[in-house]
């Protein structure tokens, strides 16, 4: 095809080019090369517990790891976590809040809500969106929106992060206040007849559960059984002992005050591996009530805080970082000036899509790691339904090539009808040609009815199989989540557990899956993108197992 603006291509030498296309054809199919290849060195990383790749990232270029603490290196039993953060949310609405006893009686359902949900605040609805923004589900209370409320409410609308009429569920804290805001909503409408005021139930939840986290009730209960409350993963010692042992600094950087910090991570690895007999021996720096996301663009100085007190007391401020010390507070820019270590060489691990992960990634250059408990689930779950996944994938692939076929078609047989009506050309040839394209036609008709139907039942099963109520986490109908969408964003990689690195070299090299843009896959490129590991299929709503991020 002749271009629009004449050619502009560079030298027209390729013999360079083409020898390395013939030396490249042999080094990709040398069979002793591929002997080697075949037979992999170490052990195979179950897919649940790998490390998953947005962006490239050289281990050997990180100086300085730092993690978060809740949900990041403690992980938490969500549904007892959930439950009593229910509870005792609950009875701070009746005995501080006026809200009814009976509320008492709404059950906590663990199925009901998952991370990166919204709640509309004026309209008393929880929505799951898309990545553009728009709204794919919703439930009033429990009750799912009709179809026609759904798209006269929404559908005109982009949900955006910053509309303080909406509240993003983006941490896994924030699970059981969108169940009560539900069940509370359901309760008052439908039980007690009485009008609900949604955006102040909403702002009630939200003080009820902060008093929990900032009056130290909700922490009192786990320190007394902390065993009961968070999972003791036997390989976090030893991962961030090989971490260490590969030449990395480490830190620690949570937003819980010292008592409670001190208190979890005794548990998690006082003595947990010979070398490192208490929780500080790992850590280069340790920094506690951080207040981030402030952190990351405040001016708060570091305050030291004495360790020989249960109460949060300061012996000043803090001018240095010390090792065995433990500070408060602080700043992302004096953080780097005293540590020596600043952008790409950090790499910082978290679980809260935006205090962790978001705003280091808009203020700092850090690399970032977002832990997402829930993929272990997730994906054990996928790969029990592989067989069905697959199929929806093919039968959607044909589907759209249906599609395409019925228009092509239509438009063939509209043609030689006009031309029929002219006269234009040999009379029986047109009809013969007219049947032959009407039976195909109804013949390509019928295949696109039953792929759509197809289609229809293997989504709606395996979606519901997960979730009944919203599906999976990363995806919503034929696009990711919008949670999906701010994990590829701003997460360089994602893993379930910090844990999880202990299956990797810390000079590992973690590579991204090459994507290719739409006019790659669909050009010449195809070829070379599908030999290097990208997708060969159109986006399908549920990807095959082998192919999740
Ligand atoms: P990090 O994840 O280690 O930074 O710590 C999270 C801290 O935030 C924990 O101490 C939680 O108790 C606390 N937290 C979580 N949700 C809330 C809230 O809604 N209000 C106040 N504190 C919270
Ligand atoms: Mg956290």
């Amino acid at each position: 095809m002749e271009s629009i603006h004449g050619p502009n291509n560079g030298p027209v030498d390729r013999s360079k080019a083409l020898e390395a296309t013939a030396r490249a054809r042999a080094v990709l199919e040398d069979e002793s090369l591929h002997k080697v290849l075949s037979s992999s060195v170490g052990p195979e990383i179950p897919v649940p517990r790998q490390v998953f790749v947005n962006r490239n990232l050289h281990f050997s270029r990180v100086e300085l790891i730092g993690f978060d603490m809740d949900y990041t290196l403690a992980i938490y039993h969500l549904r007892r976590l959930e439950e009593l953060s229910y509870q005792m949310t609950i009875e701070k609405l009746v005995t501080a809040k006026g809200y009814p006893d009976a509320i008492r009686r709404i059950p906590y359902d663990h199925a009901f809500v998952m991370r990166g949900l919204f709640i509309d605040k004026k309209q008393g609805n929880l929505l799951k969106i898309d990545r553009f923004g728009h709204v794919g589900r919703a439930y009033h209370g429990r009750t799912p929106l009709p179809e026609e409320t759904l798209n006269s409410l929404y559908r005109n609308e982009r949900i955006r992060l910053k509309n303080p009429e909406y509240a993003w569920i983006d941490t896994l804290f924030a699970l059981p206040e969108a169940c009560l805001y539900a069940g509370i909503v359901d309760l008052l409408e439908k039980e007690l007849g009485q009008p609900c005021d949604y955006t102040r139930l909403y702002d009630d939840i939200r003080d009820a559960i902060d008093t929990v986290h900032r009056d130290n009730s909700l922490k009192t209960v786990i320190r007394r059984d902390i065993g009961q409350y968070i999972f003791k993963d036997p390989e976090l010692g030893p991962a961030l002992h090989k971490l260490r042992s590969g030449g990395k600094k480490l830190f620690l950087l949570t937003n819980s005050a010292f008592d409670f910090t001190r208190a979890v991570m005794s548990y998690l690895l006082d003595g947990v591996v010979p070398e490192y007999p208490s929780w500080r021996n790992y850590f280069d720096f340790v920094v506690t009530d951080a207040r981030k996301p402030e952190f990351f663009s405040g001016h708060n100085p570091f305050l030291e805080v004495d360790q020989s007190k249960d109460d949060n007391s300061v012996l000043g401020e803090a001018t240095v970082l010390e090792r065995g010390r433990v500070y408060k507070g602080g700043n992302l820019a004096t953080f780097e000036k005293l540590t020596g270590s600043a952008g790409e060489s950090v790499l910082y691990v978290g679980d809260h899509i935006y205090g962790d992960i978001l705003k280091s990634k808009k203020t700092s250059m850090w690399r970032t790691c977002m832990i997402v408990q829930e993929i272990e689930d997730e994906i054990g779950y996928l790969e029990s339904r592989k067989d069905e996944i697959v199929a929806l994938a093919e039968v959607e692939v044909l589907q759209a090539r249906l599609d395409d076929e019925v228009q092509r078609r239509k438009a063939r047989l509209n043609q030689v009808e006009r031309r029929l009506e002219k006269k234009d050309g040999d009379e029986a040839k047109l009809e013969e040609e007219f049947r032959v394209t009407k039976a195909e036609l109804d013949r390509v008709r019928k295949a696109l009815k039953e792929c759509s139907s197809l289609v229809k039942v293997l989504e709606q099963d395996v979606e519901s199989g997960f979730n009944e109520y919203w599906g999976l986490h990363f995806k919503e109908g034929n696009e990711n989540s919008r949670f999906g969408e701010q994990v590829e964003q701003y997460a360089c990689l994602y893993t379930s557990r910090v844990s999880n690195f202990v299956f990797y070299s810390p000079m590992h090299v973690y590579r991204s899956p090459r994507e290719a843009m739409p006019h790659e896959q669909a050009g010449a490129l195809s070829g070379k993108m599908g030999a290097m590991g990208s997708e060969g299929l159109p986006k399908a709503s549920l990807r095959a197992p082998t192919e999740i991020p």
